[in-house]
């Protein structure tokens, strides 16, 4: 399979995309043809373990690996030591019409492990064949940094130099960083804000002559390789959700999902396994106060802020204001048209905008999209009141994905809401909701304890520069 990009070149092949985020011309990878799966084929994944149907299901985007070896790869990445929970993904009534689907079982308890863990495996399988190594530079305030550390620890080929806003984050991401003792994993804290450290790493990226030397790479979140990881557990879901007696309950039939949001990748994701054929009705997104995506589903006017005006809420990992996968979205609204696509990127360069608001009733019609916005109230709200009536402690993210679910539901369709994170990675904001936060367990109170491991720089390119050109592997 061909990749090409949303501004219209040819890019390469599985492989090259899993390396490489944004294309040379400024748009994003996407497949030059998106594969379809027909009903009997999804019901003749219904057996298979989580790690066979990610084999099955990135298979259809990673035609340049030889099947053995993705079998082996997503085998590694989803092994059952690395997830709490037997099945990988499990599904869990909690009333109203809804399913919570556990996607933060693995090492840091948020769902970007799931595509992290598979990206650790298929980037240094790749490196391994061209015999070359990266240096993977990022900048996180939180959830992406860890996931691409734990992932990334202990491979040969590989380093990882991850920037974070000194003094913060919370006590517990900085523990679950900060704690790894890694020879190839260096924790950065940068006296600045996450715009600071952001800036860093556009300022190095944009250093062609450097990124070569260094052989700099990247893993955020427009990585095509973590969004074809992310559809599996959208068909996972899917085959567990209709998984009944009654044939007639299974093929064909609808679900909805509910996706809180924030980069736009989760959900695209979602988007995708409908377009390869899945049997998704509505996807609903998601947006905490940081509601610029909510504002573009309902109007149709694409307008990202800037970081002055991203707030700081009770759902960090959704402050995003500016949805870095909107594009790949859009290159498909507009027919693919990759000068269109092009002409809207350009206006929201020159005006801050672009107007899609003619067309706007089409998310909902064609596509399933609808949107809404929870705040810090509705978000303690519903943590409240899922304790009460399922016994479930929401994370704060999952709570904005099933309070903005749940006009949305409808009868006879299971509305699967993505837990993003486990509630125990913010103690602070179920304390304020519950009057009291859970007990922290054995192996919390040993990570919070454990020594940390990290290198204070200034928010200066040529000091990020210089650290990095000591330590990096492969020169
Ligand atoms: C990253 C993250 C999100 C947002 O996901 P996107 O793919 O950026 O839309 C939501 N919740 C949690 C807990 C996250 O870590």
């Amino acid at each position: 399979m061909q990749y090409i990009s949303t501004r219209g070149h040819a890019i390469g092949q599985y492989s090259d995309v899993l390396v490489e985020g944004l294309a040379p011309d400024g748009g994003l990878a996407v497949p030059e043809t998106m594969p379809t799966v027909s009903a009997e084929t999804l019901e003749s994944w219904r057996s298979l373990s989580y790690a066979d149907l990610a084999a099955e299901v990135i298979g259809l985007f990673a035609t340049d690996i030889p099947r053995e070896d993705l079998t082996r790869l997503t085998h590694a990445a989803y092994a059952a030591e690395k997830f709490e929970a037997a099945e990988t993904v499990p599904l869990t009534d909690i009333g109203r019409g809804m399913t919570l689907v556990g996607l933060s079982e693995g090492p840091t308890l948020a769902f970007k492990d799931m595509a992290m863990q598979f990206l650790g495996e298929a980037m240094e399988y790749v490196l391994a064949k061209t015999g070359s190594s990266l240096n993977i530079l990022g900048a996180t305030s939180g959830d992406t940094g860890s996931a691409a550390e734990y992932a990334f620890r202990g491979r040969e080929r590989i380093s990882i130099f991850m920037l974070s806003p000194l003094g913060r984050m919370s006590a517990f991401q900085r523990a679950q960083m900060y704690s790894l003792q890694d020879a190839n994993v260096h924790n950065l804290a940068v006296a600045g804000v996450f715009d600071d450290c952001q800036h860093l790493v556009k300022t190095l990226a944009e250093d062609l002559d450097f990124k070569r030397a260094q052989h700099l790479g990247a893993v955020n979140s427009i990585n095509f390789g973590r969004i074809s990881a992310q559809i599996v557990y959208y068909v996972w879901a899917w085959l567990r959700a209709t998984d009944a007696e009654d044939a007639e309950k299974r093929a064909g039939f609808p679900v909805s999902f509910a996706v809180p949001s924030g980069n736009f990748g989760n959900i695209l994701s979602g988007y995708y396994a409908k377009l390869i054929g899945v049997p998704i009705r509505t996807l609903v997104l998601a947006s905490n106060e940081n509601n610029v995506l909510d504002d573009f589903f309902r109007t149709g006017i694409y307008r990202p802020r800037t970081s002055a005006e991203t707030l700081a809420t009770s759902s960090p990992s959704m402050d995003v204001s500016k949805a870095s996968n909107l594009e790949r979205f859009i290159f498909d609204f507009v027919g693919r048209d990759p000068e269109r696509t092009a002409g809207l990127w350009r206006e929201l360069g020159e005006n801050g905008f672009f107007d899609l608001s003619a067309e706007r009733e089409r998310f909902a019609a064609e596509y399933g999209f609808v949107s809404g916005t929870s705040t810090h109230t509705d978000r303690l709200d519903t943590i409240r009141s899922f304790a009460e009536s399922a016994d479930i402690t929401l994370d704060p993210h999952t709570a904005d994905g099933a309070k903005v679910a749940l006009p949305h539901v409808e009868a006879g369709v299971p509305m699967l809401v993505l837990e993003t994170a486990k509630p125990r990675k913010f103690p602070e904001i179920i304390a304020e909701a519950l009057g009291s936060a859970p007990e922290p367990s054995a192996e919390t109170r040993a990570l919070m304890d454990a020594p940390q491991r990290v290198e204070e720089i200034p928010a200066d390119a040529d000091a990020l520069r210089a650290y990095i050109a000591e330590r990096a592997v492969g020169r």
